[in-house]
């Protein structure tokens, strides 16, 4: 998992001279459905080798060499973003594969470049999840998209069930009584071990799993703190294993995500309404695209539609046209636009979102963008 310690130690290496090679590349799926990144690595890695000084050309080739196998070679490794850092000469490799999409991106210098990572870390919140019962708790880290059990909270004397009405001699009242204080006792310690986890951990959000009975006494201590951070809450075993805990927890937060997705649409739509800082439609997306204004691109995911593409400049236009208004080529017609749309957004630096279903986005052309300026 990518953590603060982790980059900010390789921040702070110094080669000693040598050069470093940091290539950040957006793989995401949904925005290279025909592995148009193979094409974007290779150009990336060609301009920046022509780019460089011949001494430092012939340091960093191995590299270059190294980064483009890498590519060809690990798709099965590959989420949505690929931050891969190296120096041969200093026998230095580091690969980091992301469930977020990054700017494309080829750094040569004589340390590694690190700010797409750490800007990835700011972006991004790390989610606490924790499962509760009445004995027993887990507390797990979530981070972009990554899950980890962080610890199990155990607290000691809770007195078992099969001892009710046995050696504690206590009447059915008072046993019950016992065991509720005793709950509550773990419940406390729980909810201690999650504020330790949250305030130690930089945590933003908290999801929490259990028996309806658990969640709601659970979250009746909460503080006000905590129960701001929830977003969801789910039901499962106590014993689930990483990955069916992961798959409960993707469903709350896909759900909470449509909901942030619905917020901002709705956002983009008044504001394109008031024409500020927003635009509406195809048309409008690509000149703000081409002006270099898109700060977030928002399309329905189903949204397909053609246009033309000039292969020298990359400018995109939905309206027939045989030579590119800017560099005299020939435009070539493509029935991916939006796909190009969001590549040329991710080199912007954008960010990107794909709504699942929203009707006013739909009625509004399915596509949008909100502007920097
Ligand atoms: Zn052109």
């Amino acid at each position: 998992m990518l953590n603060r310690e982790e980059i900010a130690k390789i921040a702070k290496i110094k080669g000693n001279d040598n050069y470093f090679v940091s290539c950040y590349l957006n793989v995401d799926p949904v925005l290279n459905t025909k592995g148009d990144y193979n094409i974007h690595i290779k150009n990336m890695l060609k301009d920046t080798l022509e780019s460089l000084d011949k001494n430092v050309r012939k340091k960093v080739k191995p590299d270059m060499e190294k980064i483009e196998s890498n590519i060809f070679s690990n798709k099965r490794n590959f989420k949505k973003g690929i931050a891969l850092l190296s120096s041969t000469e200093s026998g230095f490799w580091k690969e980091f594969h992301l469930a977020i999409g990054l700017k494309n991106e080829i750094v040569v210098d004589k340390t590694p470049y690190m700010k797409p990572l750490l800007d990835v870390l700011d972006r991004y919140q790390r989610y606490a999840v924790m499962l509760v019962d009445k004995e027993f708790a887990r507390l797990f880290v979530m981070h972009l998209g990554e899950i980890e059990e962080y610890k199990e909270v155990f607290t000691e004397n809770i007195p078992g069930k099969h001892k009710k009405g046995g050696w504690f001699s206590l009447e059915q009242k008072s046993f019950e009584r016992h065991i509720d204080y005793h709950v509550d006792l773990h419940l406390k310690d729980v909810i201690q071990q999650l504020k330790a986890l949250i305030s130690a951990g930089d945590i933003g959000r908290l999801v929490v799993g259990g028996s309806e009975e658990a969640l709601s006494k659970t979250k009746s201590l909460f503080t006000k703190q905590m129960s701001d951070k929830i977003i969801g809450t789910f039901n499962i075993n106590m014993v689930a294993n990483i990955n069916e805990v992961m798959s409960k927890v993707q469903t709350v937060l896909e759900k909470y995500e449509n909901e942030e997705k619905n917020l901002l649409v709705d956002e983009m739509v008044t504001k394109a309404m008031k024409k500020e800082n927003a635009v509406l439609g195809l048309d409008n997306v690509l000149s703000a695209l081409r002006e270099g204004r898109v700060m977030r691109l928002l399309y329905i995911k189903d949204y397909k539609d053609s246009g033309y593409v000039c292969g020298e400049c990359g400018f995109l236009t939905s309206q027939k046209t045989d030579k590119c208004p800017f560099c005299k080529e020939e435009m070539k017609k493509v029935d991916y636009i939006v796909d190009y749309a969001a590549q040329k957004a991710v080199e912007l630096g954008a960010t990107v979102e794909v709504v699942s279903e929203n009707k006013e986005l739909k009625e509004a052309g399915s596509i949008g963008a909100i502007l920097r300026y």
